[in-house]
Protein backbone atom coordinates (compact mmCIF):
# COMPACT_ATOMS: atom_id res chain seq x y z
CA UNK A 1 0.00 0.00 0.00
CA UNK A 2 2.99 2.03 1.03
CA UNK A 3 4.65 1.20 -2.11
CA UNK A 4 1.84 2.23 -3.98
CA UNK A 5 1.54 6.02 -2.59
CA UNK A 6 5.42 5.86 -3.28
CA UNK A 7 5.15 5.27 -6.74
CA UNK A 8 2.10 7.63 -6.85
CA UNK A 9 4.10 10.47 -5.54
CA UNK A 10 6.84 9.76 -7.90
CA UNK A 11 4.32 9.60 -10.52
CA UNK A 12 2.78 12.91 -9.59
CA UNK A 13 6.36 14.54 -9.07
CA UNK A 14 7.38 13.47 -12.91
CA UNK A 15 4.57 14.85 -14.29
CA UNK A 16 4.81 18.45 -12.44
CA UNK A 17 8.59 18.61 -13.73
CA UNK A 18 7.28 17.88 -17.20
CA UNK A 19 4.59 20.36 -17.07
CA UNK A 20 7.35 22.98 -15.96
CA UNK A 21 9.95 22.24 -18.15
CA UNK A 22 7.05 22.51 -20.89
CA UNK A 23 6.25 26.11 -20.03
CA UNK A 24 9.84 27.11 -20.44
CA UNK A 25 10.04 28.88 -23.97
CA UNK A 26 13.78 28.72 -25.17
CA UNK A 27 14.93 32.08 -26.58
CA UNK A 28 15.73 32.48 -29.92
CA UNK A 29 18.92 34.11 -28.99
CA UNK A 30 21.10 33.17 -26.17
CA UNK A 31 24.36 35.21 -24.36
CA UNK A 32 25.70 31.86 -23.20
CA UNK A 33 24.24 28.81 -23.71
CA UNK A 34 25.68 25.76 -21.17
CA UNK A 35 25.26 22.00 -22.51
CA UNK A 36 24.77 20.20 -19.57
CA UNK A 37 23.58 20.98 -16.22
CA UNK A 38 25.55 18.63 -14.35
CA UNK A 39 28.70 19.79 -12.01
CA UNK A 40 30.94 21.62 -14.69
CA UNK A 41 27.86 23.32 -15.85
CA UNK A 42 26.17 24.37 -13.14
CA UNK A 43 29.50 25.98 -12.05
CA UNK A 44 29.91 27.44 -15.46
CA UNK A 45 26.39 28.66 -15.57
CA UNK A 46 26.37 30.62 -12.26
CA UNK A 47 30.07 32.16 -12.91
CA UNK A 48 28.92 33.29 -16.31
CA UNK A 49 25.67 34.64 -15.65
CA UNK A 50 27.04 36.41 -12.14
CA UNK A 51 29.80 38.10 -14.41
CA UNK A 52 26.95 39.03 -16.74
CA UNK A 53 24.54 40.50 -14.85
CA UNK A 54 20.68 40.49 -15.35
CA UNK A 55 20.55 42.12 -19.01
CA UNK A 56 21.83 38.89 -20.69
CA UNK A 57 20.72 35.44 -21.35
CA UNK A 58 22.76 32.60 -19.57
CA UNK A 59 20.29 29.30 -20.44
CA UNK A 60 21.22 25.44 -19.03
CA UNK A 61 20.50 22.33 -21.75
CA UNK A 62 19.79 20.14 -19.56
CA UNK A 63 18.56 16.46 -21.27
CA UNK A 64 17.19 15.33 -17.96
CA UNK A 65 14.01 17.26 -15.89
CA UNK A 66 16.30 17.94 -13.50
CA UNK A 67 19.77 20.03 -13.59
CA UNK A 68 22.26 18.65 -11.36
CA UNK A 69 20.94 15.20 -11.31
CA UNK A 70 24.48 13.41 -11.38
CA UNK A 71 25.43 15.02 -8.32
CA UNK A 72 22.91 13.27 -6.19
CA UNK A 73 24.81 9.88 -6.51
CA UNK A 74 28.50 10.62 -5.89
CA UNK A 75 30.04 9.94 -2.81
CA UNK A 76 27.10 7.08 -2.64
CA UNK A 77 24.90 10.13 -1.74
CA UNK A 78 27.04 11.74 0.12
CA UNK A 79 28.98 13.98 -2.34
CA UNK A 80 33.03 13.84 -1.70
CA UNK A 81 33.00 17.12 -3.25
CA UNK A 82 36.71 18.16 -3.12
CA UNK A 83 39.76 16.73 -1.24
CA UNK A 84 42.14 19.08 1.30
CA UNK A 85 44.95 17.95 -0.94
CA UNK A 86 44.12 18.42 -4.50
CA UNK A 87 47.63 17.27 -6.02
CA UNK A 88 47.77 17.04 -10.04
CA UNK A 89 49.42 13.68 -9.76
CA UNK A 90 46.18 12.35 -9.21
CA UNK A 91 44.90 13.28 -12.54
CA UNK A 92 45.30 12.50 -16.43
CA UNK A 93 47.41 15.08 -18.05
CA UNK A 94 48.91 16.68 -14.72
CA UNK A 95 50.71 19.50 -16.43
CA UNK A 96 47.21 20.69 -18.01
CA UNK A 97 45.38 20.65 -15.02
CA UNK A 98 47.99 22.50 -13.06
CA UNK A 99 47.92 24.92 -16.21
CA UNK A 100 44.37 25.72 -16.12
CA UNK A 101 43.74 25.36 -12.10
CA UNK A 102 47.50 27.01 -10.93
CA UNK A 103 48.36 25.65 -8.11
CA UNK A 104 47.20 23.22 -5.79
CA UNK A 105 46.65 25.53 -3.24
CA UNK A 106 44.71 28.19 -5.05
CA UNK A 107 42.97 25.29 -6.68
CA UNK A 108 41.40 23.94 -3.50
CA UNK A 109 40.61 27.73 -1.96
CA UNK A 110 38.48 28.93 -5.71
CA UNK A 111 36.69 25.84 -4.92
CA UNK A 112 36.21 26.40 -1.20
CA UNK A 113 35.53 29.93 -1.85
CA UNK A 114 33.06 29.09 -4.65
CA UNK A 115 31.21 26.97 -1.84
CA UNK A 116 31.46 29.20 1.09
CA UNK A 117 29.60 31.86 -0.89
CA UNK A 118 26.87 29.41 -1.97
CA UNK A 119 26.41 29.13 1.94
CA UNK A 120 27.71 25.38 2.16
CA UNK A 121 29.41 24.26 5.29
CA UNK A 122 32.01 20.99 5.15
CA UNK A 123 33.90 18.60 7.16
CA UNK A 124 36.92 17.01 5.98
CA UNK A 125 37.39 13.12 6.47
CA UNK A 126 40.02 10.64 6.16
CA UNK A 127 42.86 11.13 3.41
CA UNK A 128 41.57 14.54 3.31
CA UNK A 129 37.81 13.65 1.42
CA UNK A 130 35.65 16.90 2.09
CA UNK A 131 31.53 16.29 2.23
CA UNK A 132 29.38 18.80 2.78
CA UNK A 133 28.39 19.03 6.69
CA UNK A 134 25.28 17.56 6.20
CA UNK A 135 26.22 14.73 4.65
CA UNK A 136 24.11 14.58 1.68
CA UNK A 137 24.62 15.28 -1.64
CA UNK A 138 21.23 16.94 -1.80
CA UNK A 139 22.51 19.86 -0.26
CA UNK A 140 24.86 20.51 -2.97
CA UNK A 141 22.40 20.70 -5.68
CA UNK A 142 20.14 22.56 -4.05
CA UNK A 143 22.64 25.15 -3.26
CA UNK A 144 23.75 25.38 -6.55
CA UNK A 145 20.33 25.38 -8.06
CA UNK A 146 19.66 28.55 -5.26
CA UNK A 147 22.76 30.48 -6.76
CA UNK A 148 21.93 29.99 -10.47
CA UNK A 149 18.37 30.93 -9.73
CA UNK A 150 19.45 34.10 -8.31
CA UNK A 151 22.03 34.88 -10.82
CA UNK A 152 19.14 34.56 -13.14
CA UNK A 153 20.29 31.43 -15.19
CA UNK A 154 17.38 30.00 -16.99
CA UNK A 155 17.22 26.30 -17.19
CA UNK A 156 15.72 24.40 -20.38
CA UNK A 157 15.04 21.00 -19.10
CA UNK A 158 14.18 18.27 -20.40
CA UNK A 159 15.78 19.56 -23.62
CA UNK A 160 18.83 17.33 -25.09
CA UNK A 161 21.25 19.24 -27.28
CA UNK A 162 21.74 16.85 -30.80
CA UNK A 163 24.75 19.18 -32.48
CA UNK A 164 25.93 23.10 -32.39
CA UNK A 165 27.15 24.18 -35.52
CA UNK A 166 29.36 27.32 -35.40
CA UNK A 167 28.76 30.44 -37.36
CA UNK A 168 30.06 34.05 -37.77
CA UNK A 169 28.08 35.86 -34.90
CA UNK A 170 28.42 32.54 -32.76
CA UNK A 171 26.56 28.97 -32.85
CA UNK A 172 23.48 27.71 -33.84
CA UNK A 173 22.26 24.98 -31.45
CA UNK A 174 19.79 22.30 -31.99
CA UNK A 175 18.28 20.67 -29.47
CA UNK A 176 15.20 18.42 -29.47
CA UNK A 177 12.43 17.96 -26.46
CA UNK A 178 12.81 14.72 -24.22
CA UNK A 179 8.62 15.13 -23.43
CA UNK A 180 7.97 15.72 -27.05
CA UNK A 181 9.02 13.42 -29.93
CA UNK A 182 11.71 13.81 -31.79
CA UNK A 183 10.99 17.57 -33.43
CA UNK A 184 14.42 19.32 -33.55
CA UNK A 185 14.69 23.10 -32.68
CA UNK A 186 17.33 25.72 -33.78
CA UNK A 187 18.50 28.64 -31.16
CA UNK A 188 21.12 31.27 -31.67
CA UNK A 189 23.83 31.52 -28.95
CA UNK A 190 27.08 33.96 -28.78
CA UNK A 191 29.12 31.52 -26.77
CA UNK A 192 28.45 27.95 -25.94
CA UNK A 193 30.06 25.95 -22.66
CA UNK A 194 30.13 22.65 -23.69
CA UNK A 195 29.69 20.61 -20.10
CA UNK A 196 27.77 17.58 -21.32
CA UNK A 197 29.98 14.71 -19.17
CA UNK A 198 31.79 11.57 -20.46
CA UNK A 199 29.36 9.27 -22.02
CA UNK A 200 27.65 11.50 -24.29
CA UNK A 201 29.94 14.10 -26.04
CA UNK A 202 31.15 12.37 -28.41
CA UNK A 203 28.38 13.35 -31.01
CA UNK A 204 28.64 16.30 -30.21
CA UNK A 205 32.65 16.59 -30.57
CA UNK A 206 31.77 15.46 -33.70
CA UNK A 207 29.19 17.74 -35.03
CA UNK A 208 32.33 20.49 -34.12
CA UNK A 209 34.58 18.51 -35.82
CA UNK A 210 36.56 18.32 -32.49
CA UNK A 211 39.08 15.35 -32.13
CA UNK A 212 38.13 12.72 -29.04
CA UNK A 213 40.22 9.85 -27.62
CA UNK A 214 38.97 6.41 -27.51
CA UNK A 215 36.23 6.42 -24.05
CA UNK A 216 36.47 3.20 -21.94
CA UNK A 217 34.82 3.37 -18.12
CA UNK A 218 37.20 4.09 -15.51
CA UNK A 219 36.96 4.03 -11.27
CA UNK A 220 34.98 1.24 -11.73
CA UNK A 221 34.86 -2.64 -10.98
CA UNK A 222 37.15 -5.55 -12.53
CA UNK A 223 36.51 -8.94 -13.64
CA UNK A 224 39.19 -11.30 -12.79
CA UNK A 225 39.90 -14.83 -12.77
CA UNK A 226 39.85 -16.73 -10.28
CA UNK A 227 36.68 -15.51 -9.54
CA UNK A 228 35.89 -14.95 -5.71
CA UNK A 229 33.98 -17.68 -3.91
CA UNK A 230 30.09 -16.63 -3.27
CA UNK A 231 30.87 -17.28 0.42
CA UNK A 232 33.28 -13.50 -0.06
CA UNK A 233 30.91 -11.62 -2.11
CA UNK A 234 30.59 -8.42 0.44
CA UNK A 235 33.60 -8.90 2.61
CA UNK A 236 35.94 -5.58 2.46
CA UNK A 237 39.36 -5.70 3.73
CA UNK A 238 42.33 -3.13 4.17
CA UNK A 239 44.90 -4.58 1.77
CA UNK A 240 47.92 -3.09 -0.65
CA UNK A 241 47.81 -4.28 -4.42
CA UNK A 242 50.38 -4.49 -7.04
CA UNK A 243 48.92 -3.99 -10.71
CA UNK A 244 51.49 -5.88 -12.99
CA UNK A 245 51.80 -6.18 -16.59
CA UNK A 246 54.53 -8.69 -18.28
CA UNK A 247 55.89 -8.71 -15.06
CA UNK A 248 56.66 -5.27 -14.64
CA UNK A 249 55.29 -3.48 -11.84
CA UNK A 250 52.93 -0.81 -12.74
CA UNK A 251 50.91 0.73 -9.71
CA UNK A 252 50.33 -0.04 -6.03
CA UNK A 253 47.64 1.25 -4.07
CA UNK A 254 46.72 0.71 -0.87
CA UNK A 255 43.14 0.97 0.88
CA UNK A 256 39.61 -0.68 0.68
CA UNK A 257 39.06 -4.53 -1.40
CA UNK A 258 35.53 -5.23 -1.34
CA UNK A 259 35.21 -8.86 -3.00
CA UNK A 260 32.49 -9.31 -5.02
CA UNK A 261 31.58 -12.86 -6.61
CA UNK A 262 31.60 -10.81 -10.09
CA UNK A 263 35.40 -10.22 -9.32
CA UNK A 264 36.73 -7.15 -7.18
CA UNK A 265 35.74 -3.86 -6.37
CA UNK A 266 36.14 -1.29 -3.29
CA UNK A 267 38.57 2.49 -4.32
CA UNK A 268 41.50 0.69 -4.05
CA UNK A 269 40.33 -1.35 -7.03
CA UNK A 270 38.71 2.10 -8.28
CA UNK A 271 41.67 3.75 -8.79
CA UNK A 272 43.39 0.67 -10.07
CA UNK A 273 40.82 0.25 -12.68
CA UNK A 274 42.29 3.60 -14.26
CA UNK A 275 45.32 1.61 -15.56
CA UNK A 276 44.46 -1.93 -15.93
CA UNK A 277 43.55 -4.19 -18.78
CA UNK A 278 42.70 -7.73 -19.42
CA UNK A 279 45.73 -9.90 -18.84
CA UNK A 280 47.15 -7.31 -16.21
CA UNK A 281 47.80 -9.73 -12.61
CA UNK A 282 46.76 -8.07 -9.34
CA UNK A 283 48.86 -8.84 -6.66
CA UNK A 284 46.98 -8.98 -3.24
CA UNK A 285 48.67 -8.48 0.17
CA UNK A 286 45.70 -9.04 2.65
CA UNK A 287 47.90 -8.30 5.19
CA UNK A 288 50.09 -5.95 4.54
CA UNK A 289 50.83 -4.09 7.69
CA UNK A 290 51.41 -7.61 9.91
CA UNK A 291 54.23 -8.01 12.41
CA UNK A 292 56.50 -11.11 12.90
CA UNK A 293 55.61 -10.98 16.85
CA UNK A 294 51.49 -11.07 15.29
CA UNK A 295 52.17 -14.04 13.14
CA UNK A 296 54.30 -15.89 15.99
CA UNK A 297 51.45 -14.84 18.31
CA UNK A 298 48.75 -16.57 16.23
CA UNK A 299 51.31 -19.60 15.33
CA UNK A 300 51.36 -20.17 19.14
CA UNK A 301 47.92 -20.19 19.57
CA UNK A 302 46.78 -22.12 16.42
CA UNK A 303 44.51 -19.81 15.00
CA UNK A 304 44.14 -17.34 12.12
CA UNK A 305 40.84 -15.54 13.61
CA UNK A 306 42.57 -13.52 15.37
CA UNK A 307 44.62 -11.98 11.90
CA UNK A 308 41.58 -12.80 9.26
CA UNK A 309 38.19 -13.43 8.49
CA UNK A 310 37.52 -16.58 9.03
CA UNK A 311 35.81 -17.17 5.38
CA UNK A 312 38.76 -15.64 4.12
CA UNK A 313 40.51 -18.12 5.72
CA UNK A 314 38.94 -20.77 4.50
CA UNK A 315 39.23 -19.74 0.91
CA UNK A 316 42.89 -19.27 1.01
CA UNK A 317 43.45 -23.22 2.56
CA UNK A 318 41.55 -24.89 5.11
CA UNK A 319 43.53 -27.25 6.03
CA UNK A 320 47.00 -25.42 5.91
CA UNK A 321 48.95 -24.10 8.73
CA UNK A 322 48.75 -20.68 10.23
CA UNK A 323 52.00 -19.92 8.38
CA UNK A 324 51.00 -21.52 4.89
CA UNK A 325 47.59 -19.40 5.15
CA UNK A 326 49.66 -16.18 6.16
CA UNK A 327 51.94 -16.40 3.42
CA UNK A 328 48.88 -16.95 1.26
CA UNK A 329 47.40 -13.75 2.03
CA UNK A 330 50.51 -11.99 1.49
CA UNK A 331 50.30 -12.97 -1.84
CA UNK A 332 46.76 -13.64 -3.64
CA UNK A 333 46.75 -13.08 -7.20
CA UNK A 334 43.96 -12.28 -9.80
CA UNK A 335 44.21 -11.71 -13.61
CA UNK A 336 41.87 -9.46 -14.50
CA UNK A 337 39.78 -10.32 -17.35
CA UNK A 338 37.96 -6.82 -17.72
CA UNK A 339 35.35 -4.26 -15.90
CA UNK A 340 32.22 -5.21 -14.46
CA UNK A 341 29.19 -3.36 -15.65
CA UNK A 342 27.51 -4.60 -12.13
CA UNK A 343 28.93 -0.90 -10.32
CA UNK A 344 27.96 1.97 -11.97
CA UNK A 345 32.03 3.48 -13.26
CA UNK A 346 32.23 6.82 -11.60
CA UNK A 347 34.17 8.42 -14.82
CA UNK A 348 34.67 8.04 -18.19
CA UNK A 349 38.33 8.07 -19.05
CA UNK A 350 39.09 9.59 -22.45
CA UNK A 351 37.35 12.63 -24.36
CA UNK A 352 38.24 15.55 -26.27
CA UNK A 353 41.33 15.80 -26.88
CA UNK A 354 43.13 18.52 -24.55
CA UNK A 355 46.00 19.72 -27.19
CA UNK A 356 42.46 21.24 -28.96
CA UNK A 357 42.02 23.54 -25.98
CA UNK A 358 43.49 26.76 -24.60
CA UNK A 359 44.99 25.85 -20.71
CA UNK A 360 44.10 29.30 -19.67
CA UNK A 361 40.62 29.64 -20.83
CA UNK A 362 39.29 25.92 -22.03
CA UNK A 363 38.51 27.62 -25.53
CA UNK A 364 38.71 25.30 -28.38
CA UNK A 365 41.45 26.79 -30.52
CA UNK A 366 39.64 26.38 -33.81
CA UNK A 367 36.45 27.83 -32.86
CA UNK A 368 36.48 30.72 -31.04
CA UNK A 369 33.51 31.32 -28.46
CA UNK A 370 33.15 27.49 -27.81
CA UNK A 371 34.72 26.34 -24.73
CA UNK A 372 35.10 22.87 -22.81
CA UNK A 373 33.91 21.99 -18.88
CA UNK A 374 34.41 18.96 -16.72
CA UNK A 375 34.83 15.32 -18.45
CA UNK A 376 34.05 16.34 -21.71
CA UNK A 377 37.32 16.96 -21.89
CA UNK A 378 40.15 13.80 -21.81
CA UNK A 379 40.52 14.87 -17.89
CA UNK A 380 39.72 11.97 -15.25
CA UNK A 381 41.28 11.32 -11.79
CA UNK A 382 41.33 8.97 -8.87
CA UNK A 383 39.10 8.67 -6.51
CA UNK A 384 39.08 11.21 -3.11
CA UNK A 385 36.43 14.48 -4.53
CA UNK A 386 39.36 14.91 -7.76
CA UNK A 387 36.93 14.20 -10.74
CA UNK A 388 34.21 17.16 -8.96
CA UNK A 389 37.10 19.17 -8.31
CA UNK A 390 37.63 19.22 -11.81
CA UNK A 391 34.42 19.99 -12.83
CA UNK A 392 33.95 23.20 -10.32
CA UNK A 393 36.86 24.64 -11.41
CA UNK A 394 36.51 23.72 -15.27
CA UNK A 395 32.95 25.23 -15.00
CA UNK A 396 34.04 28.18 -13.39
CA UNK A 397 36.68 28.86 -15.89
CA UNK A 398 34.79 28.12 -18.66
CA UNK A 399 31.98 30.11 -17.71
CA UNK A 400 34.07 32.96 -16.51
CA UNK A 401 35.55 33.40 -20.30
CA UNK A 402 32.10 32.73 -21.99
CA UNK A 403 31.01 35.09 -20.47
CA UNK A 404 34.05 37.39 -21.64
CA UNK A 405 33.48 36.30 -25.50
CA UNK A 406 29.78 36.63 -25.66
CA UNK A 407 30.15 40.62 -27.17
CA UNK A 408 32.98 39.94 -29.45
CA UNK A 409 32.49 38.78 -32.88
CA UNK A 410 34.11 35.46 -33.88
CA UNK A 411 35.36 36.77 -36.89
CA UNK A 412 38.67 34.57 -37.35
CA UNK A 413 35.96 31.80 -37.88
CA UNK A 414 36.75 29.95 -40.62
CA UNK A 415 33.50 30.31 -43.59
CA UNK A 416 33.30 26.44 -43.99
CA UNK A 417 32.87 25.72 -40.50
C1 LIG B 1 28.13 6.80 -8.79
C2 LIG B 1 29.12 7.93 -8.92
C3 LIG B 1 29.71 8.45 -7.77
C4 LIG B 1 30.65 9.48 -7.89
N1 LIG B 1 31.18 10.02 -6.75
C5 LIG B 1 32.09 11.02 -6.83
C6 LIG B 1 32.59 11.66 -5.66
O1 LIG B 1 32.15 11.39 -4.54
N2 LIG B 1 33.54 12.63 -5.81
C7 LIG B 1 34.00 13.01 -7.05
O2 LIG B 1 34.88 13.88 -7.13
N3 LIG B 1 33.50 12.47 -8.18
C8 LIG B 1 32.55 11.51 -8.10
N4 LIG B 1 32.01 10.98 -9.24
C9 LIG B 1 32.44 11.54 -10.56
C10 LIG B 1 31.70 12.87 -10.82
O3 LIG B 1 30.33 12.71 -10.56
C11 LIG B 1 31.92 13.34 -12.26
O4 LIG B 1 33.29 13.42 -12.52
C12 LIG B 1 31.27 14.71 -12.49
O5 LIG B 1 29.88 14.66 -12.24
C13 LIG B 1 31.52 15.21 -13.91
O6 LIG B 1 30.84 16.42 -14.05
P1 LIG B 1 30.35 16.93 -15.49
O7 LIG B 1 29.52 18.13 -15.23
O8 LIG B 1 31.50 17.01 -16.40
O9 LIG B 1 29.42 15.76 -16.03
P2 LIG B 1 28.04 15.27 -15.46
O10 LIG B 1 27.96 15.52 -14.01
O11 LIG B 1 27.90 13.88 -15.97
O12 LIG B 1 26.97 16.22 -16.15
C14 LIG B 1 26.69 16.18 -17.52
C15 LIG B 1 25.25 16.61 -17.71
O13 LIG B 1 25.00 16.81 -19.09
C16 LIG B 1 23.73 16.26 -19.41
N5 LIG B 1 23.79 15.96 -20.85
C17 LIG B 1 24.54 15.01 -21.46
N6 LIG B 1 24.38 15.07 -22.79
C18 LIG B 1 23.52 16.09 -23.04
C19 LIG B 1 22.97 16.66 -24.23
N7 LIG B 1 23.29 16.21 -25.44
N8 LIG B 1 22.09 17.70 -24.10
C20 LIG B 1 21.76 18.19 -22.87
N9 LIG B 1 22.25 17.68 -21.73
C21 LIG B 1 23.14 16.66 -21.80
C22 LIG B 1 23.60 15.06 -18.50
O14 LIG B 1 22.26 14.68 -18.33
C23 LIG B 1 24.23 15.58 -17.23
O15 LIG B 1 23.30 16.21 -16.38
C24 LIG B 1 31.04 9.98 -9.16
C25 LIG B 1 30.41 9.46 -10.31
C26 LIG B 1 29.46 8.46 -10.19
C27 LIG B 1 28.80 7.94 -11.44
Amino acid sequence: MAQTARVKERQAAQAQRIKQAQAFMVPNHIDVAILGGGAAGLCAAITAAEALGANKRVVVFEKALESGRTILATGGGRCNFTNANLSFENFSHPEFVQAVCKDKDIFLADILTFFRSSGLAWATEDEGRMYPLTRQASSIQSLLLKRAQKAGVQFALGREVTSVKPQHNGFIVTFKECFAGEKTYKVHASSVVLATGGLTTTKLAESLQLQTTSLRPGLCALTCTPQPPTSLDGKRVRAHATLVRNGAVLKEESGELLFRSFGLSGIMIFNLSRTALPGDVLEIDLLPQLREEEVAAAVEAHTTNGLLDPQIAAYLGAHDSVEATVAKAHKMAFTVTGTSSKVVPQVCIGGISINQVDSITLEAHDIPGLFIAGEALDIDAQCGGFNLSWAWKSGMVAGLAASKSTGQNHASLKEDN
